[in-house]
């Protein structure tokens, strides 16, 4: 495999020169197609042209079911803080640099919708370690709507479009979002300001799943990442960002890379929540349920480094479009955690860069890790790296071929207590907290003031048009359950205005 820079390995194109087939030939037209006289029948052996309509045929890469309208841009993780007590991964360690590849994203709308919608935003990063790619697949958000990945499809389903019509229904929405209540905390957050950010470089970035890191003599912790803008939180009023939808829906977009082609490079620092493994056993809430936080009080933000974004693609396809994230990519001294939704995530992204982008996804440039591949794999569509051809296709061999490393034990994705070994569906029991509504209310009455709950009140209200019985009621009850001020304004203006 190759050790070129992740963010320079792309050909450029020659200029100047003659165009070719897909095959190098050169073609006698970019204009005509080959004809048996004026007017006679197109030559099917006119290569040229099949080659340039039988590729314009494929040139989709089926679009991603969620997280489709996305933008990404380069650039350098740097590690300003010593963490070493908590991690042994290499690019943690105090000085490293590491490039890293960013992508941003709505979660609802397809490739062509706008920017400006409410709706958490995706944060995905790729950092190209010296000990293989790590993936960070967060959102703008610190908590998710629902938290066991057997609701992802019904939830995204929800999300979408109708059967019947093909159109996007908040009747839908609130549907889902009232008959699962666990979902209060993400929307509350939603409908809040910070629900419509003003760019991708004003917006913070979370892991939202609780981690593990393992340091060098093998103790755990669990951890949550921030990635906390250095630009400063802005957010969008709901007019504002109705209006850029129909004026400019790649307003995200344009921002993103206008600011980093003008050398005002983006950039959010790294904070960590680090919990004593021994920890999460008492804590007032399951840490790895993804709808609820861990209060900053209790796991206060400790630095780490600095994410700068300095590099814009040079061809979007290629490195943005092909880029696949996925959380199944760990590096030494990183491991998953209990929380549902990541195990579900770890299985669901690679099986759908599978499908999206076919079973060598991982050659392609954005996902090609700087290190050395070494193993058994081989052959499928558009393969492209290949073994030494001394090296067996098959292990155990007699060749000189690539072995695994016992020393590497199962517990190095990250190893919890199961709590039993009978089958079972539901939450820890220890943690058997349905308490849904405590960590929104807080939100709500604490963190936001009069002039926030105002607009939020105002942004849910906005979506109710078209909302029927018996779920409208179920929306001011789910509201009221969050903060009964809030829920009753909700009603009344919702009331006052039907
Ligand atoms: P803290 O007072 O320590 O933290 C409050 C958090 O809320 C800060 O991270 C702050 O971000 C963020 N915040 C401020 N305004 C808004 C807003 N309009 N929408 C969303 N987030 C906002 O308290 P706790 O850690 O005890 O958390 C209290 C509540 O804050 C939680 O119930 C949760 O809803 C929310 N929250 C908690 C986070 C966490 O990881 N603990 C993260 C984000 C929100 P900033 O410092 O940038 O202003």
């Amino acid at each position: 495999m190759t050790n070129e820079d992740p963010i320079e390995r792309l050909r450029p194109a020659p200029h100047n020169s003659a165009t070719t087939t897909a095959a190098g030939a050169p073609v006698a037209s970019d204009d005509f197609s080959l004809q048996q006289g004026k007017q006679g029948y197109i030559g099917l052996h006119d290569v040229g042209l099949i080659d340039k309509l039988a590729h314009f045929d494929r040139e989709r890469t089926p679009e991603r079911v969620v997280h489709a309208k996305g933008s990404g841009a380069f650039g350098i993780f740097d590690v300003t803080e010593d963490v070493s007590a908590y991690t042994a991964a290499d690019f943690l360690q105090p000085g490293k640099k590491t490039p890293v590849l960013a992508r941003f994203s709505t979660v609802a709308g397809e490739k062509g919708a706008a920017d400006t919608q409410r709706d958490p935003r995706g944060f995905a990063l790729k950092f190209y370690t010296e000990e293989g790619n790590y993936d960070m697949v967060g959102n703008n958000t610190p908590v998710f709507f629902i938290r066991d990945a057997i609701k992802f499809p019904d939830f995204i389903h929800s999300q979408k479009r109708t059967s019947d019509t093909d159109l996007q229904s908040f009747h839908m929405r609130w549907d889902f979002w009232t008959l699962s209540p666990e979902s209060a905390h993400q929307v509350a957050w939603l409908f809040g300001d910070r629900g419509l950010p003003s760019s991708f470089r004003e917006m913070d970035g979370f892991s939202s799943h609780s981690y593990q890191w393992i340091n060098a003599k093998g103790e755990r912790f669990w951890v949550k990442y921030h990635f906390k803008t250095d630009q400063g939180i802005g957010y969008l009023s709901q007019a504002e960002a109705d209006k850029l939808a129909g004026s400019d829906p790649e307003y995200h977009r344009r921002d993103l890379y206008q600011h980093i082609q003008d050398g005002d490079y983006p950039s959010w620092t790294l904070k960590m929540q680090i919990m004593p493994e021994a920890e999460a056993e008492n804590y007032k809430v399951n840490p790895f349920d993804i709808t609820k936080t861990w209060s900053q009080k209790d796991y206060p933000l400790i630095p780490v480094g600095k994410l700068t974004l300095n590099q814009i693609p040079k061809n979007f396809h290629v490195q943005i479009e092909q880029a696949a994230f996925s959380p199944s990519n760990l590096v030494r001294g990183i491991g998953f955690s209990p929380d549902k939704m990541l195990l579900g995530r770890v299985f669901s992204y690679p099986d759908t860069q599978r499908h999206r982008l076919g079973a060598n996804f991982e050659q392609l440039p954005p996902n090609r890790p700087v290190v050395d591949v070494n193993n058994y794999s081989h052959q499928g569509p558009a393969a492209m790296e290949f073994n030494d051809p001394s090296v067996p296709t098959y292990v155990p061999n007699s060749g000189n071929g690539p072995t695994a490393q016992p020393e590497l034990s199962a517990a190095d994705l990250g190893r919890w207590e199961p709590h039993g070994d009978e089958p079972y569906r539901g939450y820890p029991l220890e943690h058997e907290d349905d308490d849904f509504w405590s960590q929104p209310h807080v939100l709500v009455r604490e963190v936001m003031d009069d002039a926030a709950r105002e607009r939020l009140v105002s942004n849910v209200v906005g979506t109710l048009d078209e909302v029927q019985e018996p779920v409208l009621s179920r929306v001011f009850e789910y509201w009221k359950n969050i903060d009964g001020e809030v829920g009753a304004a909700i009603e009344k203006s919702y009331k006052d205005n039907h």
